[in-house]
């Protein structure tokens, strides 16, 4: 396998670095400790135009979609041509690498396509609103331009923690709500779709590979377990007396580690918040809300719903405690698309790079875009792991061989 092409990986590094640090400067993020930009804030307009500058200067024309997605192309409007993309918010605490890598990876892509001989329709897109910061909704440009998404949740129900709708935020941000389901044409005549992103596990770095492409992203469940017992006082209740509800949700979070472990197959389960209520130390617990979030890549994070739901309403009923599972949301498992798997790892496997076939379990916003088009990701290695941090770390030199082998792929299944 000889490589489709070969980049100057130093200036590709370089060029990378210049972006990420660029937009990790104080007129890109509300906080100086953190990357901290959401939707419709100034920085987050900062970075969009940073984008549109670095690909007009390209010949790129750019635009947005009515909610306020990024897209660029270097063919028409509408015309066939590969994508290429991430998202470039933030979460609350953020780095300068999550999603923002995977835009300016693309962004590379696109300055490598247009330095070759070959004319190599691109589409970039940056999607809006991947992290669920600004409104509590997790990939929302995505689902709106997949159409995942109702007028009724857009107008109501996506709020932003002081209470704004997301249709009039995005109004107050001259965009044009009421025109959201136009954002479908976005994805009219993609040909393929790519994503880069830090890997946000410790897969990579634990095991010397510089490059994980993704064959299939983890569907997950997210809820909630409540426990209602009675909150009695903790002095003069004795222990035969009392509904606390604190014990059935203890034997709950046991059980979600022991199924994760029995059903396996890249099913995890985790139960990130505990809530008691009145949470105080003489009180016996009266109500207690313990979160479930569960994924798997094989159908597991399912099985684990719909075994440890029964668990719990079992040994809450054993002990008296009333019980209600209160389902947020969830998303299927994603298949990547096996011919652009197999074009990635036969690009990879030419650099003669570390590399691995690999699961996300994390979710992206090409989950949205494999609704309609054939779609893959690439993954570098992050610091430990790290991510949704100040402390998230990544070797932009991994990028830009990651920026090669996307861009040798792209030319791979073009020809
Ligand atoms: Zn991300």
């Amino acid at each position: 396998m000889t490589k489709s092409v070969t980049i100057d990986r130093e200036r590709s590094t370089q060029r990378i670095e210049n972006d990420i640090e660029t937009l990790a400067g104080p007129d890109f993020t509300e906080s100086d400790q953190a990357i901290r930009r959401y939707a419709y804030t100034p920085q987050y307009e900062n970075t969009l135009q940073y984008f549109t500058r670095e690909l007009e200067q390209i010949g790129f024309s750019v635009w947005r979609d009515p909610v306020g997605t990024l897209i660029a192309s270097n063919v028409p409007k509408g015309a066939p041509a590969f994508g290429v993309g991430s998202h470039c918010d933030s979460n609350r605490n953020g780095g300068k690498y999550d999603g923002t890598l995977g835009v300016v990876t693309a962004l590379e892509v696109c300055r490598l396509a247009q330095e070759s001989d070959q004319q190599i329709p691109l589409r970039l897109i940056s999607f809006l609103e991947e992290e669920g910061s600004g409104f509590g909704q997790m990939l929302l440009g995505s689902r709106i331009m997949a159409q995942r998404v109702t007028e009724e949740e857009l107008k109501t129900k996506f709020l932003t923690p002081e209470g704004v709708p997301f249709w009039d935020a995005a109004k107050a941000a001259g965009y044009e709500p009421e025109r959201w389901r136009e954002s479908a044409e976005e994805l009219e005549g993609l040909t393929g779709w790519i994503e880069l992103h830090i890997e946000q596990g410790r897969v990579l770095q634990d095991t010397g590979n510089r490059i994980g492409v993704v064959h299939a992203i983890a569907g997950y469940v997210h809820g909630d377990f409540h426990f209602a017992g009675r909150a009695d006082h903790a002095g003069a209740t004795p222990m035969n007396f009392r509904v606390d509800a604190a014990l059935p949700a203890a034997e709950t979070i046991l059980e979600v580690e022991r199924l994760a472990n029995e059903i396996g197959d890249t099913t995890v389960g985790t139960t990130g918040e505990i809530e008691s209520f009145p949470s105080l130390i003489n009180v016996v617990p009266g109500g207690v809300r313990v979160s479930l979030d569960t994924r798997s890549v094989t159908g597991g994070h399912l099985e684990l719903r719909d075994r440890i739901v029964a668990y719990a309403e079992e040994r809450a009923e054993a002990r008296g405690v009333g019980f209600e599972w209160v389902e947020r949301q969830g998303l299927d498992v994603t298949p990547m698309s096996d011919t652009i798997v197999e074009a990635l790892r036969a690009e990879a496997e030419a650099t003669g790079e570390p590399f691995i076939v690999m699961p996300s379990g994390a979710a992206h916003d090409t989950m949205c875009v494999a609704d309609s088009t054939p779609t893959a990701m690439v993954f570098v290695p992050c610091l430990d792991g790290l991510s949704h941090t100040p402390l998230e770390d990544s070797d932009t030199a991994d990028a830009a061989l990651a920026a090669e082998i996307i861009l040798g792929a792209i030319m791979a299944l073009d020809a």
